[in-house]
């Protein structure tokens, strides 16, 4: 069912202040910066092995980013797994009660569809689930 991690999210306040630690300091290599959620957060994709770090600053102080990183400031903001089917995921987890953020998945610019998963269900950990389209 997990297929393996897909990315760790990272909570940053700034991606270029970030990456003086993480690209200058650290040695990782960044692969692109993009804009996510129609604008609302910034995102540094860093390729690590088949996995990637994502450094994910907030654009809206009001997004739910921008609302945990004022409360717990920078850090571990989540862990995502890919998973072949997240509708099964989501079933088991739904049979399992564990409360859910995405009862349904959503789909991103990539065609991906993902779902979160609330931290109460998941001893403080902030879940993502990710399905890749077919064949990639
Ligand atoms: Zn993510």
């Amino acid at each position: 069912m997990i297929a393996r991690i897909d990315h760790i999210g990272i909570a940053i306040q700034n991606i270029n202040d970030a990456l003086k630690f993480f690209e200058d300091a650290l040695g990782m290599k960044l692969d692109h910066i993009a804009s996510e959620e129609g604008g609302r957060t910034k995102v540094a994709f860093m390729p690590v092995g088949s996995s990637d770090v994502e450094l994910v600053e907030p654009q809206d102080a009001e997004s739910g980013l921008g609302k945990f990183l004022a409360k717990r400031g920078e850090g571990v903001h989540h862990i995502c797994f890919e998973v072949d089917d997240i509708n099964a995921a989501l079933a088991r987890l739904k049979e399992h009660g564990a409360q859910l953020i995405d009862e349904t998945p959503r789909t991103n610019a990539s065609g991906m569809q993902y779902a979160f998963i609330h931290p109460k269900s998941a001893h403080g950990v902030l879940i993502e689930l990710y399905q890749r389209p077919n064949g990639k």
